[in-house]
């Protein structure tokens, strides 16, 4: 057996004007009784490190060799564990006298800015960050939370600014709740064979959505062709104003969650007043827990939910009524024809607003206020990925879901850009993972 660490450590982590010098095994600390083991029952490895003979320093600040000047006391980074051991590079910085800066510490090749981190480290937590929720990546790999939040954030930093922004001319707009009374604005690219989230801001305001467009640039945005939106004002205003030459549609994904919503009302309603008039006691049987087998399509209920749905649709209740006409707007997408389309449409529109059901009501006055930006949906139809909101939009609740841990939207911005946002990553001699 002669391969040693240092050869391994050259071969996949070489340093500029710094030698790996010594290793050694440090052993675990014995937990006190009762309590449970702190970090690696197995101990750690930690890898000194010095500077070449005679080779001097670059100044952290501009790079450029500098004389020496004095030594700090040494700081701790941590590298790739090997063999799941906690590894740790050890070295004592050196401070020089540049003569552009000043009195400044020397560049270390190997370190994340100021953090007891090393690059390669810090990558490689990154890449598992994006399979494992952050708190998952960090006790696996046995570091803090923190040190992945940073690995992540510097991951994504790295990736923003090198993106490639040519060639967006569909974008989607939405928004999600996150946590209490709050919500994100997200703009997606949902360009055929570029689908991807380019941008996350905080609220759902103008200013929100405007943050985009000015990130984007006056160029670019005067390039976008489509526009994918749901009906709140504030972006419609936005749209108008900064993507001039874009068609604004609103798609069928965002309709459809609406008459959900609509459903969902109505459903919600009915279940309480029967409750409070127990005469309809059949009824009101039927209806609790019905929530499911109305908001899911037909084709998608279980067989429990399939007898459900057809005890529910022998009873004249609003909430079947609802249903049997958001159903029925189904059929609005399979038109060819436009003008058919909207004939469809101006019929469905005469019977919600006939039905006396406040909420569809309400989305008939809706569909008819948006009716030029509904119908531009067929215009589009086949050269756009229409679908790709909605689906960005579910792997999108995936993640907010995975990640509970989060308090402020800064972590859950870059947990967003990092998981959806396609960025690029630098080329490395040698991947850990
Ligand atoms: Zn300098």
């Amino acid at each position: 057996m002669h391969l040693l660490l240092k050869q391994l450590l050259n071969r996949v982590e070489k340093l500029d004007g710094f030698v790996y010098e010594s290793s050694q095994m440090i052993n675990a600390v014995k937990p006190e009784a009762g309590k449970p083991a702190s970090g690696s029952s197995i101990g750690s490895i930690e890898i000194q490190l010095r500077e070449r003979k005679r080779s001097k320093g670059k100044c952290s600040d501009c790079k450029k060799s500098a004389p020496g000047y004095d030594r700090l006391p040494e700081r701790r980074f941590q590298f790739v564990p090997l063999w799941g051991i906690p590894t740790y590079f050890l070295y004592a910085p050196r401070r020089l006298e540049c003569p552009d800066c000043g009195v400044h510490v020397e560049h270390l090749p190997w370190a994340l800015g100021k953090r007891p981190l090393t690059m390669s480290f810090a990558w490689f937590l990154a890449s598992w960050a994006k399979l494992l929720s952050w708190q998952e990546t960090s006790r696996t790999f046995k570091t803090s939370w923190e040190c992945v939040f940073r690995s992540v954030e510097m991951a994504v930093h790295w990736g923003r600014a090198r993106m490639d922004l040519t060639g967006i001319t569909g974008i989607g707009v939405d928004e999600i709740y996150w946590k209490k009374g709050k919500f994100l604005t997200l703009v997606y690219q949902i360009n055929e064979g570029m689908k991807r989230l380019l941008f996350v801001s905080e609220d759902r305001e103008e200013k929100s959505l405007r943050k985009f467009f000015l990130w984007l640039g006056k160029e670019r945005s005067a390039l976008i062709e489509f526009v994918c939106s749901d009906m709140w004002r504030p972006y419609l205003n936005v749209i108008a104003t900064y993507a001039k030459n874009a068609l604004n549609i609103l798609d069928r994904y965002h309709i459809a969650a609406k008459m959900n919503k609509a459903l969902d009302e109505v459903r919600a309603k009915e279940t309480r007043a029967l409750t409070a008039g127990a005469k309809t006691k059949g009824a009101q049987v039927v209806l609790k827990h019905s929530r499911w087998c109305l908001l899911k399509r037909p084709e998608n209920l279980t067989d429990n939910q399939a007898i459900k749905l057809k005890d529910l649709l022998s009873c004249n209740l609003k909430t079947i009524r609802a249903y049997l006409l958001k159903e029925e707007f189904q059929l609005f997408w399979e038109y060819v024809s436009p003008a058919w389309a909207e004939k469809f449409m101006d019929q469905w529109c005469k019977s919600a607003m006939r039905s006396r059901i406040e909420p569809m009501k309400k989305i008939a006055r809706m569909l008819r206020t948006h009716k030029p930006l509904i119908m531009n949906w067929f215009e589009v139809r086949g050269q756009l990925s229409l679908g790709a909101v909605e689906g960005l939009n579910n792997k999108l609740k995936a993640s907010i879901r995975k990640s509970y841990g989060f308090r402020t939207a800064k972590a859950i911005k870059v947990m967003l850009y990092h998981k959806l946002g396609a960025l690029p990553e630098p080329e490395f001699t040698h991947r850990f993972c």
